[in-house]
C-alpha cells in the first residue's frame, strides 16, 4: 500500500471538523473529510418536518469577531454566505408569574436595567465589562488559540503582566457577590456559564468574558438557522478543495511504523499522512486507537468534570406566540440547586430551569405562516438512565412551567413533537455518557488540563469541544484551526 504524498483526513464534519479540514486545504494540501451522517454540522445538524425547520444544536450566535476571522484567513466574510441580525432585545429572563426581565442590545441599555434593579449597579457593571474586555481580548484573542502543549506557551508579557486581572483564582459567583446584591442579577450574569459546562461556584472568573461576549458583543442570528453557518463553512471548505465522504464512519486508526497511516471505514482503507480527528474523543482514544497509543484510560474520563446533556424537545406550534421573544429563560427556580444537580450531584433535576427558543419569531422561513417552531431545552446531567418516562415527565414539566410562568398554554396545539437526549447523543455521536457539550471548563480542566490535542500516535490530532479550548461553536472553530496549524507546521 502507497500512501499519498501528504494527504490528509479530518474525522467529523462538525464544526471544528470543517475549520480543521478547510485550513489543511488552504495550505494545498490533498484532504479528505469523513462524517458518519450524510448531513454536515454534527451537534449543529438541522431537521425540517411538516413546514417547521429546526436547529438540533447551538441556538446562541455569539462572538462573531471569531466567525469574522475565521472566513477572513480565506478572504471572504460570513456575510458572504450568511445574513446576521443582531437580536433586539437579546433575549428575556423570566423570575416568575408574568415577571420578567428583556435584556436590551445595547451595553448602555443594559447599564441602565441594572441601574434600576440596584442603585450603583450600572456603573459596577460598566467596570466589570471593561475588565471582561480586557480578559476576551486576551482570551479570546491569545489564550484560547494556543496548543496547550505545555504552560510554557503561556508565559507571554500580556499574560504576566495581566494575571491578576484575569481572575483565574477567584470563581464566577463569588465574584459577582461581591460586586452585586439584588439576586435577580445574578442569572443574567451566570446562565451563560452554563455553556462552559460547569457551576459559577467551579468557574474560574476570567469566564466573565462571557458576559462581555453576551452584554457588549450581543447575540446575533443567522436567518435561516445556525445550519446556515455550517452550510457556509462546508461551501467554503469545499472551495478550498476539501473532499467530503458522507455517510462513512471511521472504524479503526491505520498505524504503520508507529505513526498513523490513515483510517479504516466500511467501504475499506484510506490512507493518509495525517489526521485530525474532531469525534468525541473518549470514542477516538476508546473506540479506534491501538491501546498503546491511548493516552488516558478509563480512570481518567470517569474522573472528568463533563458539560451537561440535555433533554431536547423540537415542538411545533399551530398559532402565534407573541408573548415570546426568540431566547426565554426561565429561570423562577434557583439556579444553584439546578447546577448542583448538574455537576456536583448528579440527578435527574428536581425543580430545573428551562431554556424556550423560537426562532420563528425572527425568521418566518423556519415555520408555516401563523405558527412556531419552538425548541424547549433542560440542561441535565450526563450519564443518567434516559427512558421515554422520564422524556414524558419533563415534557410535561416544562409545559405546565410554560403556562404557569408566560401564560403559553400548548395543550392542543403541540402539531409536531419529536424528542431528543442522551441516548440520542451516544447513538449518534458516540457522545461519552450521552454529553451534549463536552468537558465543562473548570480551572482543573483548562488549557494544559484538557485531554491534549497531540495524540501518542505521530501523526494524529485531536480537535472539537472535548479538547481545548473547549465547549461552544467559536471554540470549537477555532480547536479546529489550531490543530490544522499544528499538524502543517509538524510537517505531516
Ligand atoms: C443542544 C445543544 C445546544 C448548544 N447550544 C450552543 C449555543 O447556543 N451556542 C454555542 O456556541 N454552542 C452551543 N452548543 C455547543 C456546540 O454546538 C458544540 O460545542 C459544537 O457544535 C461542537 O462541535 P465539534 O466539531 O466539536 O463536535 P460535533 O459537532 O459533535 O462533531 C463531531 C462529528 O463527528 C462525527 N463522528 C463521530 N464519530 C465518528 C466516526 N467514528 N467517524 C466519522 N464521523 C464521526 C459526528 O457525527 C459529528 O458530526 C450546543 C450544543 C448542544 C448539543
Amino acid at each position: 500500500m502507497t500512501t499519498h504524498p501528504q494527504h490528509h483526513l479530518v474525522i467529523g464534519a462538525g464544526f471544528s471538523g470543517l475549520a480543521a479540514a478547510a485550513t489543511l486545504a488552504r495550505s494545498g494540501k490533498r484532504v479528505t473529510l469523513i462524517e458518519k451522517h450524510s448531513q454536515p454540522g454534527g451537534r449543529a445538524r438541522t431537521f425540517s418536518e411538516q413546514g417547521f425547520t429546526y436547529d438540533m444544536g447551538p441556538s446562541w450566535y455569539w462572538l462573531p469577531d471569531v466567525f469574522e476571522q475565521y472566513f477572513a484567513g480565506f478572504g471572504r466574510r460570513p456575510s458572504d454566505y450568511y445574513s446576521l441580525v443582531r437580536l433586539d432585545p437579546s433575549y428575556r429572563v423570566y423570575y416568575g408569574k408574568d415577571d420578567f426581565v428583556d435584556l436590551p442590545a445595547s451595553q448602555e441599555g443594559v447599564e441602565e436595567l441594572f441601574e434600576r434593579m440596584e442603585a450603583g449597579a450600572g456603573a459596577r457593571l460598566h467596570h466589570i465589562l471593561e475588565e471582561a474586555k480586557f480578559k476576551y481580548e486576551l482570551g479570546i484573542g491569545e489564550l484560547v488559540r494556543k496548543p496547550a502543549n505545555s504552560w510554557l506557551e503561556y508565559l507571554s508579557w500580556p499574560v504576566i503582566s495581566g494575571s491578576l486581572r484575569l481572575n483565574v483564582f477567584r470563581s464566577v459567583f463569588s465574584y459577582y457577590r461581591k460586586n452585586f446584591r439584588n439576586p435577580r442579577l445574578y442569572p443574567i450574569l451566570e446562565f451563560p456559564m452554563i455553556f462552559l459546562g460547569a457551576t459559577p461556584r467551579k468557574t474560574p472568573a476570567l469566564y466573565t468574558l462571557m458576559n462581555y461576549a453576551d452584554i457588549s458583543l450581543g447575540t446575533w442570528y443567522p436567518m435561516g438557522g445556525m445550519g446556515k453557518v455550517v452550510d457556509g463553512m462546508v461551501e467554503l471548505a469545499r472551495e478550498a478543495g476539501v473532499e467530503f465522504r458522507m455517510g462513512e464512519q471511521a472504524e479503526r486508526m491505520m498505524v504503520r511504523n508507529g505513526r498513523v497511516a490513515g483510517v479504516v471505514t466500511a467501504s475499506g482503507e484510506i490512507p493518509a499522512t495525517g489526521v485530525i480527528a474532531t469525534a468525541d474523543y473518549q470514542h477516538v482514544e476508546a473506540g479506534l486507537l491501538p491501546e498503546a497509543y491511548r493516552r488516558y484510560d478509563r480512570t481518567y474520563w470517569e474522573s472528568r468534570d463533563l458539560a451537561p446533556s440535555a433533554l431536547l424537545y423540537y415542538l411545533g406550534i399551530d398559532q402565534p406566540l407573541p408573548q415570546l421573544l426568540h431566547h426565554n429563560l426561565l429561570m423562577d427556580e434557583s439556579f444553584d440547586r439546578h447546577a448542583e444537580e448538574l455537576f456536583e450531584d448528579a440527578r435527574w433535576p428536581e425543580k430545573p430551569l428551562v431554556y424556550v427558543s423560537c426562532t420563528s419569531r425572527t425568521d418566518p422561513t423556519v415555520a408555516p405562516a401563523g405558527m412556531e417552531n419552538m425548541v424547549i431545552l433542560i440542561p441535565v446531567a450526563p450519564g443518567l438512565e434516559d427512558t421515554d418516562e422520564v422524556r414524558e415527565r419533563y415534557y410535561r414539566y416544562a409545559l405546565e412551567k410554560l403556562k404557569a410562568i408566560t401564560g403559553v398554554d400548548l395543550e392542543g396545539h403541540v402539531v409536531y413533537r419529536r424528542d431528543y437526549s442522551q441516548r440520542d447523543f451516544s447513538r449518534d455521536y458516540h457522545a461519552y455518557r450521552g454529553n451534549a457539550y463536552g468537558l465543562g471548563n473548570t480551572l482543573m480542566q483548562t488549557a494544559v488540563l484538557k485531554p491534549r490535542m497531540k495524540s501518542r500516535l505521530p501523526g494524529l490530532w485531536f480537535a472539537g469541544q472535548m479538547t481545548t479550548p473547549g465547549p461552544g461553536v467559536p471554540p470549537s472553530i477555532i480547536s479546529g484551526q489550531v490543530a490544522a496549524e499544528q499538524l502543517l507546521k509538524a510537517g505531516y
